[in-house]
């Protein structure tokens, strides 16, 4: 590389994201030193992306900072937890200067978005991957879990799930949507929108969540079985956007939503009793979250359309099925 290491750090990795008072040593040592908020138990994860598996190459630098942080975010945001700190690990074929500007300006800028600081994290060369590790916090206890569902519970989706997928399949060229709603379909892969204030709030009203990442009815079984219930999903009740319909037309839009992935919106369990509640202090129009269903004792997801099951044979995504 042109450019040495520790250039490369400092010109682009020392201050990307916000500058935190919570950070006692950042970029620069061999490991950073952070402040945690008394009361406040720590929450960690971390996610990969590899170039051709999780992104095609035709996926701009940019949209390749903002992505590798979004799913962090997003994981986060499922905990009901405010993200504090991230660390890159980056692995790069070169170092090619413009590359590197784009990706640390799409990273950095959803960094500020969500109060981030870059705290540290390491380069090696080799073909392209990267990992970010995500350390935020939550009043202790009070971290939401998949866990809490009962029977009984409402659930409810954010965003319009589905469109993601689409965008991906228009990004490899599997699908040619009309020009209205190609551009919009295809930033929902590129920039996805992690729903890290509707997370945060919901920590007062939901019993149960997860993030939508690898398919809508294959996380909804994640969250079902981490609660030990079943769950019912009514298709008709499925939030499609108006660009995804376009695309595919009513049915097939529904159906991509159950299925496809790479959406980042959050799927949670609300109590009825307290559902008026939630819609008081986070109305639905406003925040973006729809019911999609209920969750039931008999184990097991179902999707109900016109009083019948519906079958699936493809229940998300699976990188090692
Ligand atoms: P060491 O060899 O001690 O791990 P490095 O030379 O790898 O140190 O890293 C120097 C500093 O730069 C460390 O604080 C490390 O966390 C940080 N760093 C390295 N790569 C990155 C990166 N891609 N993004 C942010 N910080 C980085
Ligand atoms: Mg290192």
């Amino acid at each position: 590389m042109a450019l040495s290491e520790s250039e490369l750090i400092a010109r682009y990795f020392r201050s990307c994201g916000v500058q935190r008072r919570d950070v006692v040593l950042g970029v620069g040592d061999d490991a950073a030193l952070l402040e945690c908020p008394p009361g406040a138990q720590l929450v960690a994860t971390t996610d990969t992306l590899v170039a051709g598996v999780h992104f095609p190459p035709s996926v701009p630098s940019a949209a390749i900072g903002h992505r590798a942080l979004a799913v962090n975010l997003s994981d986060l945001a499922a905990m009901g937890a405010r993200p504090a700190w991230a660390l890159l690990a980056l692995t790069i074929p070169s170092a090619d200067e413009h590359w590197l500007g784009e990706f640390a300006a799409g990273f950095a800028s959803l960094a500020r978005a969500h109060d981030v600081a870059l705290i540290g994290g390491d380069t090696t060369r080799g073909p392209l991957t990267v990992t970010v590790q995500l350390l935020g916090h939550v009043p202790h206890g009070r971290a939401l879990t998949r866990a809490g569902g009962r029977p009984g519970d409402l659930l409810y989706v954010s965003g319009s799930p589905g469109d993601a997928g689409a965008g991906l399949a228009i990004e490899q060229g599997r699908l040619s949507a009309p020009a209205e709603a190609a551009p919009y379909l295809r930033e929902r892969f590129r920039l996805p929108t992690p729903r890290v204030a509707l997370g945060e709030r919901l920590r007062e009203h939901a019993r149960a969540c997860i993030d939508v990442s690898d398919g809508l009815l294959g996380d909804a079984g994640k969250l079902a079985a981490a609660s030990g219930v079943g769950l019912e999903i009514a298709f008709a009740e499925l939030p499609v956007s108006r660009a995804l319909v376009q695309a595919l037309g009513p049915e097939a839009a529904r159906e991509l939503a159950l299925t496809a992935g790479d959406d980042y919106e959050l799927l949670f369990a609300v109590d009825p009793a307290r559902a008026a509640e939630l819609e008081r202090a986070l109305p639905g129009a406003q925040w973006n979250y729809h019911q999609i269903g209920v969750l039931r004792a008999a184990a097991g997801v179902v999707v109900v359309r016109d009083g019948t099951v519906m079958e699936f044979s493809h229940s998300g995504y699976q990188h090692f099925a």
